[in-house]
């Protein structure tokens, strides 16, 4: 058998394996007394309920994966790729037009298999826990509006590394990682400017208490933020969050509208000095720089592997092609993708950590940020009890018991 063939297969069953048994081991680790710390908070019947989401999410997630994995399977197994690709070959196109059709027929079949478990998710799931406010409506129009930015960003992008690889020669992949560090840098403003925008609406938080006590938090720790907004995510879900965007001097603070709704100025001022933190850390350019790292080893790699026959071979496909390659190399790539986030998640964890540290430190106590914290998880139905298999594997923010307890 191909050994690379050998190799992505085994990768794709330890992965689906790995998750299965972290989900079922959360659940195993569901405790029926409720933590000490979340008396008060979490009520009995709430309590039972985010436990009971827990479980519905972990049966939905493995029944998502294992059909995903099993399609994928099939795929491989019965030479699919090759099928897809002798039927773009048939029309003449040039190479560079063959990969965008390549890859733009890969996603619309993986995205017909994968929306009626969205919906279902979205209108089935989050319903019943009272989550969701997104109505059918909405829902198509986010989907029309993502697969129109998927064509013009992601078509961009592809065309331009596909075109690199095919007429750069040996060291393409030193152009190509030039570009996508190009590219991430100024995705972040591009996303705050024109593509946030299409999803929500941002206005400005009113003048009062909230955005006075903000501003000179800001000032005080010396952090030039340019907007204070709040976003409308009320539109699509209940659930709450705050994020940060920009770089250099024009920062901006998006507040989501459930967030304010559920909290206190207090509250909100040590949730937002906790995001100032990532900022004043470093965590914001480590996060872009370590990027940066692993897409040029990537890259690297992949130059190695660009039609490499063997690998072909255990696609059972009959020509050679860049935008084959890219596919392939990147299903080779997958156990070293996952030994990478493991890596991520954790440095992650850390940087949560130094964030909540730094809130602490500037808003004086870390009381407020401790009720926040625990307001924001009984709003989302947080499981308190993640097993640690799962925290190691997918987690990029520490188990709340254990931040609430560090910051004690
Ligand atoms: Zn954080």
């Amino acid at each position: 058998m191909n050994i690379y063939l050998i190799i992505i297969v085994s990768a794709l069953l330890v992965e689906f394996l790995l998750n299965t048994i972290s989900g079922w081991m959360d659940v195993k680790n569901l405790k029926t007394s409720l933590p000490s710390e979340f008396e008060g908070f979490y009520s009995r019947k709430k309590y039972v309920n985010s436990q009971e989401y827990l479980k519905v999410n972990t049966r939905f997630s493995i029944m998502t994966s294992f059909i995903n994995l099993l399609v994928l399977l099939v795929v491989i197994f019965i030479g699919g790729f090759n099928f897809v690709d002798i039927y773009i070959r048939s029309f003449g196109f040039s190479p560079l037009v063959n990969g965008l059709i390549f890859f733009g027929i890969l996603f619309l079949l993986q995205d017909i298999l994968s929306t009626p478990f969205s919906v279902y998710h979205t209108f089935v799931i989050e319903e019943r826990f009272g989550f969701n406010k997104t109505t059918p409506n909405t829902y198509l129009v986010d989907k029309l509006k993502s697969y129109a930015l998927l064509l013009i960003l992601g078509g961009g992008v592809l065309s331009l590394v596909l075109s690199l690889f095919e007429n750069m020669g040996e060291y393409a992949w030193l152009l190509v990682w030039v570009v996508l560090a190009a590219f991430s840098v100024i995705l972040q403003p591009l996303f705050t400017a024109f593509i946030a925008p299409l999803f929500n609406r941002f206005t400005p938080l009113e003048k009062g208490d909230l955005r006075n006590e903000i501003t000179r938090f800001a000032k005080k720790v010396d952090f030039p933020v340019e907007r204070i907004d709040v976003m409308d995510g009320s539109l699509r879900s209940s659930k709450a969050n705050a994020y940060f965007s920009g770089i250099g001097k024009k920062k901006r603070i998006a507040l989501y509208d459930t967030l304010i709704a559920e909290h206190s100025n207090k509250e909100l001022l040590a949730i937002v000095a906790h995001e100032i933190g990532h900022y004043k850390k470093g965590h914001i350019i480590q996060g872009i720089i370590i990027s940066i790292i692993q897409t040029g080893f990537m890259l690297f790699m992949f130059s190695l592997f660009i039609n490499n026959v063997k690998l072909f071979q255990a696609f059972q496909m009959e020509s050679l092609s860049v935008y084959g390659s890219l596919m392939f190399f990147s299903l080779l790539y997958s156990p070293l993708q996952m030994g990478l986030s493991i890596v991520n998640n954790y440095i992650s964890r850390k940087n949560e950590f130094e964030a909540d540290n730094f809130a602490r430190e500037n808003t004086g106590s870390g009381k407020e940020l401790i009720s926040g914290l625990k307001k924001l998880t009984v709003n989302n139905l947080g499981n308190l009890t993640p097993h640690p298999l799962t925290v190691f594997l997918n987690f990029s923010h520490p188990p709340v018991l254990e931040r609430i307890r560090t910051l004690k």
